[in-house]
């Protein structure tokens, strides 16, 4: 069992698809173990993407994360990391495949509605970004009945 840190950017909430993002994540069998909708603030988008400081795109990404709100949530299943960067497509909407979210709501290599987890590590880092300990469900062991 894995967890992965989703994001569902500015461009994807304003374009109303989230609603149907959320149903993929379900649809693929991964666990919405914690959701919330909020706006980043620019200080709080240079935070979470810091690695990526160095980076000609960074100035630009991270007034794009802060220009409206994204929801993030964390999800859980068997391979929950791979499986959400298969639904979410390759980076540049123009390269990801058909059917991909990211090829379906995305519109450029910024503007590329969704964010996940790339490895555990970095879950391990993101999670704690957004959650509390508190703010995140159990993994359930069994269905009831
Ligand atoms: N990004 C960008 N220009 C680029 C590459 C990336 O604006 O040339 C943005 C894009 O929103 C991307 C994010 O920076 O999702 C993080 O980049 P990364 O290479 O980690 O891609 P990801 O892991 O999101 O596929
Ligand atoms: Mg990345």
């Amino acid at each position: 069992m894995e967890r992965t840190l989703s994001i569902v950017k500015p461009d994807a909430v304003a374009k109303g698809a989230l609603g149907e993002i959320l149903r993929r994540f379900e649809a693929d069998g991964l666990r919405i173990v914690a959701l919330k909708l909020i706006r980043l603030t620019e200080e709080q988008a240079r935070g979470f993407y810091a690695v990526h400081k160095s980076r000609p795109f960074y100035a630009s990404l991270v007034k794009f994360m802060s220009s409206g709100p994204v929801v993030v949530s964390v999800l859980e299943g068997d391979d929950a990391i791979a499986r959400n960067r298969r639904l979410m497509g390759a980076t540049d909407p123009a390269n990801a495949a058909p059917g991909t979210i990211r090829r379906e709501f995305g519109s450029d290599i910024e503007r590329n509605a969704v964010h996940g987890s790339d490895a555990v590590a970095t879950a391990r880092v993101e999670i704690p970004y957004f959650f509390n300990a508190t703010e995140i469900q159990a993994p359930v062991e069994a269905l009831a009945g």
